[in-house]
């Protein structure tokens, strides 16, 4: 593109008079019928000369004065002097801006019938837009009856004003309404005392507004539906009362009900795996009791049986010595009569009586003692046997209690495991009602006065010359915020992504707002990118019986072109391939990732490759859209299912205008690529938040590469990060209604992507 090339002003030709007045009207008037072909602008410029006429490919000629728009042509109207084009990157020549005033540049959107969205702005009076090879061409008038101008936001560029749709107008305090009661009629009500509240009526006989009771407002149709449309979703509650007094509560938002109760039923649930945990905690204490007992018990059984054993052998010593006090006995009783005859001299008994006495007595105290014996051992062995019994039947017992036990334990635990399912799925439920799209504020430091003031933490406040706007999000972040902080309002989304989700990142806002701060962060304290893809790593290290695959790819988007920040060698710009739902860009690099230490290796390549092209380009980062993706592909050995979720992380290029003064060569196409890009996005957010049957992904490549994440099958959180720098505040309000808008959209109900591993058909 010939930037900055100088063209002599030359006389504008005379306005002709063909009697259309108005440029609106001229718009829609234009007669049909003109030639197609854009004029190459540029051609009539770098020639050097303002040739008023150009050669159509069919060998005619076409007047450039006569594709003029009347208004432009009206813009041309002051003063008497010919009409000649001047040279659209020069506008030093003809504009003058007052000394210090900066005026911004004014991109328009322009949606052609074909689909493709041009940015178009004013130059020197002629409309000139953007073509696909990022040339600016004259806008032909037949245009106007081709396609329609998507009206941007006065307070900044690229903003979200989609094509028009009907969407019901919510007064913000009217203070009147009615509702009909039975056998009361209609009543007054006081609608809208915070958006949408009829909990109050008026009493003519008391003159005040009295609390509306419940029955009446549960009859009421505004509150009817609602009602019907919480117990639908939650079949167990049927107290309508209860729900009605809930809905006031969350300000009649059904789905605000449906989450509080869910949540609530995901509190019942945590209760009842505690108490779960806590019951199989007591049921392993008894089993680790009763195994005490029974190993305590078998010992006894042991030594009772030594006991026994040795008893035995007593009993059989005894019997010994018995036996050998018998043949004592008997060999005494037989020396006491000795085979004498009767002589006549009587002889002395040889053994002393006294010692028979004793040896009597003994043993009848031995017999005496053999019987106690007995009888003891006999005991003894009765009890043991007895023992031995009881023994057999406690352990019988115990193996039952304890294969009982055991089957309580395993009912636990997959009690546990189908709790821990639901709950998971319950939580999953909460996001989806939460809506899929979450979009946090987050404020940069203040260098100069702060504009900004956070009422709470999801409310931002900006004021503007004594006028107070606020902004809700789904959480704002102060310039006190951790990169920490930030990163853990993401992780609930983030970590869907080992699932099988795909999630994206998406940081919006003006250059220096601290949208880079917030993704990439310095290697000291790192931002979600960095983070989160830490975080993926710990969280498929932990799942024993899932293999994971992490791959990083990262890639430039700079004026519409997509450039491979990991490629070794320059590559030529990337395309993009849509097959089914899926989007890929067919020889982008991908690298695999198995540590932490191989992300911050990855980023450091990417980013020193980005440096080195921008300086090659001269341009500067904030210029171009980054795109960090990390494809997580699990493979689950149980089930032989595998996952693929994406985790795509997007460092917006600068959403701010570009001075007048600026406006030149190179920083012309990118601020329109920019705007075209960010424009596009709006545009699919509008279409989203209308569930439009179409949704305009590929007016842009970032929309286009986006597609997958910006879906029904995804999960997004945007950043819209601000300035509170006074000097901002046009650009801070403008980010933060793009921010707003957005978070009126909700995505359909996200879907994981899992594929039986053998014939990879979608399972949903
Ligand atoms: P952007 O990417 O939007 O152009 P940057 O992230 O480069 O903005 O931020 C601009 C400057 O402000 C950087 O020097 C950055 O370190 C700093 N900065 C931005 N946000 C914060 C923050 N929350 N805390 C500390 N410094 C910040």
């Amino acid at each position: 593109m010939g930037s900055g090339a100088s063209v002599s002003e030359e006389p504008r030709p005379e306005r002709p008079d063909d009697g259309e007045t108005k440029p609106e009207d001229a718009r829609l008037s234009t007669p049909a019928g003109r030639s197609d072909d854009t004029l190459q602008v540029e051609e009539v410029l770098r020639s050097g000369s303002a040739d008023v006429k150009t050669t159509k490919p069919d060998g005619c000629t076409v007047d450039i004065q006569s594709v003029q728009s009347e208004e432009e042509n009206n813009a041309y109207s002051s003063g008497n002097q010919e009409h000649t084009l001047q040279p659209v990157l020069n506008p030093a020549v003809t504009e003058t801006v007052p000394e210090g005033e900066e005026v911004s540049l004014d991109f328009e959107s322009f949606l052609h019938n074909n689909g493709t969205l041009y940015s178009c702005f004013s130059h020197h009076g002629n409309r000139v837009y953007v073509d696909e090879s990022q040339n600016l061409q004259l806008f032909p008038k037949e245009w106007y009856n081709q396609g329609c101008f998507i009206t941007t936001n006065n307070e900044g560029s690229g903003q979200l004003q989609t094509v028009a749709t009907s969407q019901s107008t919510v007064r913000e305090d009217d203070r009147t309404g009615s509702i009909y009661i039975q056998g009361k009629g209609t009543v007054m009500t006081y609608m809208f005392q915070e958006r949408v509240n009829i909990c109050r009526f008026w009493d003519p006989q008391s003159g005040v507004w009295l609390l509306l009771p419940l029955q009446w407002e549960m009859d009421g149709e505004f509150a009817k539906v609602r009602v019907q449309r919480v117990m639908s979703a939650l079949p167990g509650l049927v107290d309508q009362k209860e729900i009605t007094a809930a809905l006031r509560q969350c300000n009649y938002d059904p789905d605000e009900v449906i989450s509080v109760y869910l949540t609530i039923a995901l509190l019942e649930r945590d209760r009842v795996i505690e108490e779960l945990r806590h019951k199989l905690q007591t049921k392993e204490k008894e089993v680790d009791n009763l195994f005490q007992r029974n190993s305590y018990l078998a010992r006894e059984v042991r030594y009772l049986t030594d006991i026994v054993q040795h008893l035995n052998q007593k009993l059989a010593e005894l019997e010994a010595d018995q036996q050998e006090a018998r043949e004592k006995i008997r060999s005494l009783l037989n020396r006491r009569a000795p085979a004498v005859p009767p002589a006549k001299t009587i002889t002395k008994p040889a053994v002393d009586p006294s010692q028979l006495r004793q040896v009597s007595r003994l043993t009848r105290e031995l017999n005496i003692s053999n019987k106690q014996l007995r009888s003891t051992v006999h005991q003894a062995l009765a009890d043991v046997k007895n023992q031995l019994e009881q023994f057999k039947d406690t352990i019988g017992k115990l193996a039952q209690v304890e294969q009982e036990a055991t089957k309580e334990v395993e009912e636990l635990r997959s009690l546990y495991r189908k709790e821990a399912v639901e709950r998971k799925s319950l939580y999953n439920k909460v996001l989806e009602l939460q809506g899929n799209i979450r979009v946090f504020c987050r404020c940069r430091k203040s260098l100069a006065n702060s504009c900004l003031e956070k009422t709470n933490d999801q409310e931002v406040v900006v004021i503007q010359k004594g006028n107070r706007k606020k902004f809700q999000f789904d959480k704002v972040y102060p310039p006190s915020s951790t990169q920490e902080d930030v990163f853990t309002g993401t992780l609930p989304v983030i970590t869907s992504c080992v699932d099988g989700y795909n999630v994206c990142i998406l940081a919006y806002g003006q250059t220096g707002s601290g949208k880079t701060y917030t993704m990439m962060g310095s290697k000291e304290n790192p931002g979600v990118n960095i983070r989160s893809i830490r975080e993926l790593l710990r969280i498929c290290a932990e799942k024993e019986k899932v293999s994971y695959t992490l791959k990083i790819s990262m890639l430039e988007i700079y004026n519409d072109t997509l450039n491979d920040l990991l490629a070794k060698s320059p590559s030529a710009s990337l395309d993009i391939r849509v097959q089914g739902k899926s989007v890929s860009v067919p020889g982008l690099t991908q690298v695999q990732v198995q540590t932490e230490a191989d992300i911050l290796n990855v980023m450091e390549m990417g980013e020193k490759n980005r440096k080195i092209a921008s300086t090659k380009m001269n341009i500067q980062s904030s210029r171009s859209h980054l795109v960090v993706a990390l494809e997580v592909e699990g493979s689950d050995e149980v089930s032989g299912l595998t996952s693929r979720g994406t985790l795509t992380l997007c460092d917006l290029a600068g959403s701010e205008r570009i001075s007048k003064t600026e406006a030149e060569g190179q920083r012309l196409v990118e601020a329109a690529a920019i705007n075209k890009s960010l424009t596009a996005l709006g545009q699919v957010f509008g279409a989203l938040k209308c569930n439009a049957l179409h949704i305009p992904f590929r007016n842009s490549k970032l929309t286009h590469l986006l597609q997958p994440c910006l879906s029904g099958d995804a999960k997004c959180c945007v950043f819209v990060n601000v300035s509170p720098d006074i000097n901002d505040v046009v650009e801070t309000l403008s980010t933060l209604q793009f921010g707003s808008t957005i978070r009126q959209v909700s995505l359909g109900k996200a879907t994981q992507n899992i594929v039986p591993a053998k014939n990879n058909k979608t399972v949903k």
